[in-house]
Parts: structure tokens; sequence; C-alpha cells
């Protein structure tokens, strides 16, 4: 399944309040690993909210934080724990937030990536060396 391809932008500010209502600090290097260009982690033609995990707190003291949108650019903010569904065959586990709309994430293909692999295959093939088994 292709992923969804809504995207949104997290207000610096906003998102900073909400890191800062849970974690009493944040430096500027930790905001790099901030999320604020958002695009929705979900199956395409999921319902409700598009979703994007914008935070990790220190030591895992709280859900991650995901930013939720809608179609009409209501933006807000919820900490939301991991899917826990198991992989039936691979030691894999889903990268978004429980009871998540649609197919866990290894059923989620970017399109981007798979349009870049395409690519890169066609560009680079003679840079892919012969195997010989
Ligand atoms: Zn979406
Ligand atoms: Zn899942």
């Amino acid at each position: 399944m292709r992923q969804c391809i809504a995207t949104a932008a997290a207000p610096p500010e906003q998102l900073l309040v909400a890191i800062l209502a849970e974690q009493s600090c944040v430096s500027t290097s930790d905001l790099k690993y901030a999320t604020f260009d958002l695009r929705c982690e979900l199956g395409l033609w999921h319902e409700g909210e598009h979703a994007d995990h914008v935070w990790e707190w220190e030591d895992g003291m709280a859900p991650p934080l995901w930013a939720r949108w809608t179609a009409d650019g209501l933006l807000r903010f919820e900490c939301l724990s991991w899917c826990e569904a198991p992989h039936l065959t691979r030691d894999e586990v889903c990268t978004l937030f429980q009871d998540h709309p649609r197919e866990h994430s290894w059923n989620v293909a970017d399109p981007r990536i798979e349009a870049l692999r395409r690519r890169v295959l066609a560009e680079g093939a003679g840079w892919i060396p012969n195997r010989l088994d």
C-alpha cells in the first residue's frame, strides 16, 4: 500500500510548547531531531486525521509525540503509544501509533523512495556489480 501524500508544516512555536509541556527543557541542538516538515505516515485513503511522528521524549518518559492534522488545516499534537502489533514472519516493529487506521508501517511504501529506487536502478544500471552466483 502506498503512503498517504498529505503534508503540513508544524509551527515551530507550537511544537516547542508541546515538547516543553512534557519535558521541562529542550536544547537547540536537541530540536534538530524534531520534525517540522510533516508528511503523513499512514497508508493512503485512511480515515480520520493525518499523522506524523514529531518527537521522542528523553528516556521514554511519555508516549511519542505525534502531529495530527485535518485536510482543512487544523493541527494539534498528541502523545500516542507505539503500535504493538507483532509482525508474523519478520522481527520488525510497526512505526505507527496504537490503533492507527489502515496498514501497519511494514506494508506502507513511500512512493518517493520507490521512485528514487527505480531511477537509481535505471540510471546506475552499469554500476551494479555482476553477481557470479
Ligand atoms: Zn494521511
Ligand atoms: Zn501498526
